[in-house]
């Protein structure tokens, strides 16, 4: 037996100690375990999309390398990039920060921004990952319960509710992760309105799914001109151009800002990886008829799956105006029984016995910080699509009522 690397203690920093491994994380890597146990394993968890790098994309990170592209790059992003990014935000290279995926970017702005007891006004249900990077930077997460009933946004009284004068930031995502949410122009305003009467709060705008929309896009810059002083939108690659594994990400806003999380990203990463810049450059310089094209294919999925759980017994769901994922209600399902006489009592265990059932990895609705709730990324293929509903259905379709 090796024993290179006994396990002595090892001390966890206090920084870390709430900060856990990313749920979805978990279920995808229980999922692939059962795979490779030669078990039949659907997983509907991963916000990755199934389509391929586009083949230009991919030609330019060769071209790149065979060019010799292939050193250290400036801190803040090779020129290209951060002019291509430029050109489309309407700013100068210096409102522009490239980083490694748009994770990145949101843990440099915190680190960058956040002193110890800072606080972070985060709208739920949200991305796994806000709260653990919030809490790691320092800062105090100020979950706001943002429910089917209000369509998953805040509202203006919320926002003006949850303000202190230890408020740092407010950070919205649309679309969202999980819900597909997406904030209109004037819902834009009204939280903008809020926001003047109160200047020491800044916004940060993770709009990482601008390009998988089915309703008009808008982004918090445009809606908020007088704002921009004050916002940071975080965008990236990895959705719209099916970049996920490139890592690329970048933060658009004042310099200052710019500036610090560049300071911090230099003290870590250093520049992002060279080859990847030049294939993203591409994908933001070259055909864009394909963000559209991907955009339909989503959308005919959404409005299967939306049918799909609506029409299955115990389930419902909103319709989603972007990302692509449902975020559906499992409430009903509690309280019901399995056929091996197991109760289901959370979210969590709805997940765990479609999974043990079924073969079909979903994500429980309280890792967004929603209970009686699952998400469902529908980022598969059609056949896969069609299989996960019926897996779903059939499993749900198992529950029976406890005995009276
Ligand atoms: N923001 C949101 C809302 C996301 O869903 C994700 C990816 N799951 C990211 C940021 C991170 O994207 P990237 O791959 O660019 O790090």
């Amino acid at each position: 037996m090796k024993d290179a690397a006994p396990n002595m203690d090892f001390k966890r920093a206090d920084r870390i100690a709430n900060i856990t491994f990313s749920q979805i994380a978990q279920i995808s890597e229980a999922a692939a375990q059962m795979r490779a146990q030669g078990q039949d394993v659907l997983a509907l968890a991963t916000g990755e999309p199934d389509f391929a790098t586009p083949a230009h994309v991919c030609d330019a990170a060769t071209a790149a390398m065979a060019a010799g592209q292939t050193r250290y790059t400036p801190t803040a992003g090779t020129p290209a990039l951060r002019d291509a990014v430029a050109e489309r935000a309407g700013v100068d290279r210096d409102n522009v920060l490239i980083s490694t995926g748009a994770k990145q970017v949101l843990s440099n702005l915190f680190l960058a921004s956040l002193d110890p007891g800072d606080e972070v006004i985060c709208p739920t249900p949200c991305w796994t990952s806000y709260p653990d990077i919030i809490r790691f930077a320092g800062g105090v997460v100020r979950e706001i319960c943002c429910g089917a009933d209000q369509g998953y946004k805040i509202t203006a009284a919320q926002l003006e509710a949850a303000i202190t004068p230890r408020t740092r930031w407010v950070l919205l995502n649309s679309p969202s992760n999980p819900t597909g949410a997406m904030y209109s122009q004037s819902e834009i305003q009204a939280l903008g309105a809020v926001l003047r009467r109160h200047p020491h709060v800044w916004i940060a705008s993770d709009e990482i799914y601008q390009h998988i929309a089915y309703a008009t896009f808008t982004s918090v810059r445009d809606a908020l001109p007088d704002l921009v002083g004050r916002t940071v939108v975080i965008n990236g690659v990895s959705k719209a151009y099916s970049m996920t594994g490139w890592r690329i990400g970048w933060a658009v806003g004042p310099q200052a800002a710019i500036l610090a999380m560049r300071d911090v990203q230099g003290q870590s990463t250093s520049g992002a990886c060279s080859i990847a810049q030049a294939a993203a450059c591409a994908a933001l310089l070259g055909n864009q008829a394909l963000l559209a094209e991907r955009a339909a294919i989503f959308r005919n999925r959404r409005d299967r799956v939306v049918s799909a759980i609506n029409a299955t017994p115990l389930l419902s769901c909103t319709v989603p105006d972007g990302a692509f994922y449902v975020f559906a209600s499992c409430q009903a399902t509690l309280g019901r029984v399995t056929p091996t006489g197991d109760r289901i009592e959370t979210d969590v265990d709805f997940c765990r016995f479609v999974l043990a059932d079924q073969g079909l990895a979903l994500v429980p609705g309280s890792a967004f910080s929603l209970q009686d709730h699952f998400r469902l990324s529908y980022a598969c293929s059609d056949a896969d699509l069609t299989d996960g509903m019926a897996r779903l259905r059939r499993a749900t379709e198992k529950l029976i009522p406890p005995a009276a």
